[in-house]
């Protein structure tokens, strides 16, 4: 009798669009022992919740366990991506079944991984593409140097902004991605805003996605200045510049200090606040307070003097609480919300068909998919209080209430008094 050992994972999110729901995994993996073998036993761990990020996953490790103690001959899993995403942890998990001599199979990829062909074929096929680019071999290193000390672009992604036309990178006629890449620099390098700011900014002006890193990432490539870096061989006159010097040493200076992931922090008066003794625009920051609470400042880059947004709340609750008043009355907001709604659903479906088509990878599709699905939660929350005139200001998410001061305030004047500060606000 063959001991056959079974592995099915599911996340709530993927059951939706994949169809990788569990029952159909079991029955994928029941027809194929029927199908392949005669006389077997055959049990299936299954893993409910759990990203593929880690190994650190209960079911799996009872697998692990399992399989050693219990002599079992294989272990059948749906596809690569149920196992794991992780390209290392891919070849721990074989090199582990190796050893205790155990046949792993995949069904989907119709794969028999105890093979050398199986195998090589993992490590070609396009789950693990991305992640097996990065041990690159020192041969693909050498051949990427050379490539450019010609002025040629070896990666498969050109930078955002360049479209890379004959190996070679050129700016890209996308007007759209030329002006994402100048917000960014000239933000960053006037300090306007910060990366993780930019991030959300680039979401709202352009509806597109980029992650806070990607944000840092650019700032810190040289590529737009025309010169590229990569291990050490530089090509000073690589392709066509987008940004100044100047302007590209600003934003890098500004881009050194890792933000932390408190920043993200919503603010009521997102880019309204105005030090009136220096007349500058002053900047969202935040800091960690006890028990981990996050306070919400806004500092003037002048006079570095801090307003702190509960106290700026406080001291303008009558004039925050009659434009609330207002927008409810005028209630066209719901309109607005529904048609944001709709378009959110359109993006994820978009966004489901670029992850069918593996366009972008696995992990993006979590992060940006959960989101979209956080702000339509957050929108229909905002109807449903629309709708039953639920509308003390301070009963509102912080996003719902930098909607109205978007809406009604044009800017809000901090005074500083020698000791203490009060604040003006300025409609629209
Ligand atoms: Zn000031």
């Amino acid at each position: 009798m063959i001991k056959i050992f079974g592995y099915v994972r599911e996340s709530t999110v993927q059951q939706a669009f994949f169809g990788y729901n569990i029952e159909e995994q079991k029955r994928v993996i029941t027809e194929y022992c029927k199908y392949h073998y005669q006389d077997y036993d055959l049990e299936i761990f299954t893993e409910m919740g759990k990203s593929a990020r880690s190994l650190n996953r209960p079911e799996l490790q009872n697998l692990l366990d399992t399989v050693k103690k219990a002599k079992a001959d294989k272990v059948v899993f749906h596809s690569l991506d149920r196992l794991t995403r992780d390209i290392k942890d891919l070849y721990m998990l074989i090199e582990f079944f190796d050893k205790n001599k155990i046949e792993l199979v995949s069904v989907m990829e119709s794969l028999d991984l105890s093979t050398a062909i199986g195998r090589s074929h993992v490590f070609n096929s396009g789950v693990y593409a991305q992640l097996e680019s990065e041990r690159t071999s020192e041969r693909t290193i050498r051949a990427y140097k050379q490539a450019i000390v010609e002025g040629k672009y070896p990666f498969p992604r050109s930078p955002l902004g360049y479209d890379k036309i004959d190996k070679r990178l050129y700016p890209t006629k996308d007007t759209k991605q030329l002006e994402i890449i100048n917000f960014i620099f000239d933000s960053i390098s006037k300090n306007t805003l910060n990366y993780v700011e930019v991030s959300e900014e680039i979401k709202r002006r352009y509806d597109y996605w980029m992650k806070d890193d990607t944000v840092r990432d650019i700032v810190l490539n040289k590529v737009y200045i025309g010169v590229m870096d990569y291990r050490g061989i530089v090509n000073e006159e690589y392709c066509e510049p987008l940004i100044s010097k100047e302007v590209f040493e600003k934003a890098n200076k500004n881009c050194k200090i890792k933000k932390k992931s408190h920043w993200r922090a919503n603010y009521v008066f997102k880019n309204k606040v105005v030090c009136s003794n220096c007349e500058q625009p002053m900047v969202q920051t935040s800091a960690k307070g006890r028990f981990k609470k996050i306070y919400s400042y806004y500092k003037c880059p002048n006079c570095g003097k801090l307003a702190s947004e509960d106290r700026l709340v406080e001291r303008s609750r009558v004039e925050l609480q009659k434009i609330t008043n207002d927008y409810f009355k005028d209630g066209s907001g719901i309109d607005e919300k529904k048609k944001r709604i709709e378009k959110l659903k359109s993006s994820q479906k978009k966004l489901v068909e670029s992850a069918k088509k593996e366009v972008i990878d696995i992990d993006t599709f979590y992060d940006v998919f959960i989101h979209y699905d956080e702000e339509i939660n957050e929108l229909q929350k905002q109807i449903d209080q629309i709708k039953l005139k639920i509308n003390p200001f301070e009963s509102l998410s912080t996003s719902f209430k930098n909607e109205i001061v978007n809406k009604y305030v044009k800017e809000l004047q901090v005074v500083f008094t020698p000791k203490s500060y009060h604040c003006k606000v300025v409609f629209l």
